[in-house]
């Protein structure tokens, strides 16, 4: 099976490296921007099994990507997540309304982070050996 690839779309350079470094040593493909812009597109060229789309960004806020990635039929499968220092439970709320599929808050919890994804994708490790019986 091919390597599950998460895209992430953070401008915090230090947020961004710490979750390449983390799902990169997890076996996951990693994918990155530093904005929101072209995203609709790049997700229908590299087709990320999971994406991690930050709030606050500049140009186009994550919200609004959700909603645009939400509203069209090809990527609206996707599983979406807000990695954000949004702390107040309104703002979690606008972002399920947005289209996000779930919330993780900034300082990151990397076991959090670890087992959402798992939850979404399957660890990778699992895939690695498919001789295993099946009992
Ligand atoms: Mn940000």
């Amino acid at each position: 099976m091919a390597k599950q690839t998460v895209l992430i779309v953070e401008d915090d350079p230090f947020s961004r490296e710490l979750v390449v470094d983390l799902l990169g040593a997890e076996g996951y493909q990693v994918l990155q921007a530093t904005d929101g812009i072209g995203l609709v597109e790049r997700v229908k060229r590299e087709w990320p099994d999971l994406i991690l789309l930050d709030i606050q960004l500049p140009g186009i806020d994550g919200f609004t990507l959700a909603r645009q990635l939400k509203a069209d039929p090809e990527t609206r499968g996707i599983p979406l997540f807000a990695l954000t220092a949004y702390a107040r439970p309104e703002d979690q709320a606008e972002a399920l309304e947005a289209g996000y599929d779930g919330y993780l808050s900034k300082p990151l919890d990397t076991k959090a982070l670890l087992h959402t994804i798992a939850r979404f994708l399957g660890s990778p490790g699992l895939f690695l050996d498919n001789t295993s019986p099946q009992s």
